[in-house]
């Protein structure tokens, strides 16, 4: 009887080691395969999170890439009178095709006289003395963008917006003095007849918007700026 007993616990104590043994084998299978799925969880953030980046990317550039400049007022240029975006500097040889407020268009649409796509490739002037601040294409109906601050003085400031331009021919931050050619009419590649989408803000900095709005807060009526603020 003892020495069964012995036996048995002997068997006990082996069957207890093996199952330690298991054990320690189901442990490791279980922290290798959390590392694995970890691993794989840390690669499909950086997947999706890269995707849902680029996704969004045209919305974020808009509102990172705009760069105020207001800490330099010693050595800022500050506006001189406005002229007219198109035909330097009194819009001659141009028209102005859908006005401000009309269809509720927060901007002027500069067109040429000859009709069509006459003007296409014709060049955009800055309106007056300012520091670009965004000069992308952000696709959509917009296409290629530019926007300028111009400072009035050390408490005011309008910016000023191109769109729908065939080219670009300036950079974020450079300063672009009155008058000087800063793009080229476009059709935002064939999706309109050509013609310069023009908006003058007095609100600096705000979202691209959608062109079109009920809500006029943060614009103003360009030719109406311009001819109250010639020199
Ligand atoms: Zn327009």
């Amino acid at each position: 009887m003892f020495a069964t007993n012995k036996v048995i616990k002997r068997l006990g104590q082996a069957e207890f080691c093996h199952k330690i043994k298991r054990n320690f084998i189901y442990i490791e299978a279980l922290v290798y395969s959390m590392r694995y799925s970890m691993f794989v969880i840390a690669l499909l953030i950086l997947v999706f999170g890269s995707f849902s980046c680029t996704s969004e990317k045209p919305k974020q550039q808009v509102v990172e890439k705009f760069t105020p400049i207001q800490d330099h007022y010693d050595t800022l240029k500050f506006t001189n009178g406005f002229d007219y975006p198109v035909g330097k500097p009194n819009a001659k040889g141009y028209y102005n095709a859908q006005k401000f407020g009309e269809n509720n268009h927060l901007g002027d649409d500069w067109n040429g006289v000859r009709g069509g796509n006459s003007d296409l490739g014709d060049p955009v002037y800055v309106i007056t003395n300012g520091y670009v601040t965004f000069a992308e294409n952000i696709g959509g109906g917009w296409g290629n963008v530019i926007r300028v601050t111009h400072y009035i003085d050390s408490i005011y400031q309008v910016e000023s917006l191109y769109a729908h331009c065939d080219t670009i021919l300036v950079k974020r931050g450079m300063y672009v003095g009155k008058g000087t050619q800063i793009g080229t009419i476009g059709s935002n590649n064939g999706m309109y007849p050509a013609h310069l989408h023009f908006e003058i803000r007095d609100k600096v900095g705000m979202d691209i918007g959608g062109g079109y709005a009920v809500n006029t807060e943060g614009y103003v009526d360009p030719t109406k700026f311009i001819k109250l603020n010639r020199e």
